[in-house]
């Protein structure tokens, strides 16, 4: 039995200097601006898991409230995400991502974001796929306002 998952985040860009996404910190003359480390891509990977087992969405896990999710490292919510679906007998197939920034360039960055979302979620490195898109220099993503990130995952039932 498979179960499909979409995930989608964005996060306004504002003076910093970097970014961190799939758990890698990119220099950057800017940052993403959040409540957590403003992961943008983790946070999509979290809701596409914790969608694909219908087990709740990331701000019903980590309330923007509660003070404990100030500057929270995203792959520690994303690995109890993970106990929460893996804990209702499911794993992961494989993981397809878009990141969606007018700069930085993060296909330089590729190699580094797969292998660090593979340690995170205990998969192979050829099961997560990761894309770059810019905004064409319009919208919000193209004038570097902000970035966002989307993410499609399959979870199949554990014999
Ligand atoms: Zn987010």
């Amino acid at each position: 039995m498979f179960r499909i998952g979409l995930g989608h985040d964005s996060h306004r860009l504002g003076p910093g200097d970097g970014l961190v996404i799939g758990g890698v910190s990119i220099p950057h003359h800017r940052a993403a601006i959040g409540h957590s480390d403003a992961d943008v891509l983790l946070h999509a990977i979290t809701d596409a898991l914790l969608g694909a087992a219908a087990l709740g969405d990331i701000g019903e896990m980590f309330p923007d409230t509660d003070p404990a999710n100030q500057g929270r490292d995203s792959a520690d919510m994303l690995r109890r995400a993970l106990d929460r679906v893996s804990a209702a007998g499911w794993r992961i197939v494989n993981l397809d991502c878009v990141i969606f920034a007018q700069r930085p360039k993060i296909l330089p960055h590729r190699p580094a974001i797969r292998r660090r979302i593979a340690e995170i979620l205990g998969i192979d490195e050829a099961a997560v796929w990761l894309k770059a898109k810019t905004g064409e220099g319009v919208g919000p993503i193209g004038e570097e306002l902000a970035v966002g990130a989307e993410c499609v995952v399959l979870i199949e039932r554990q014999s």
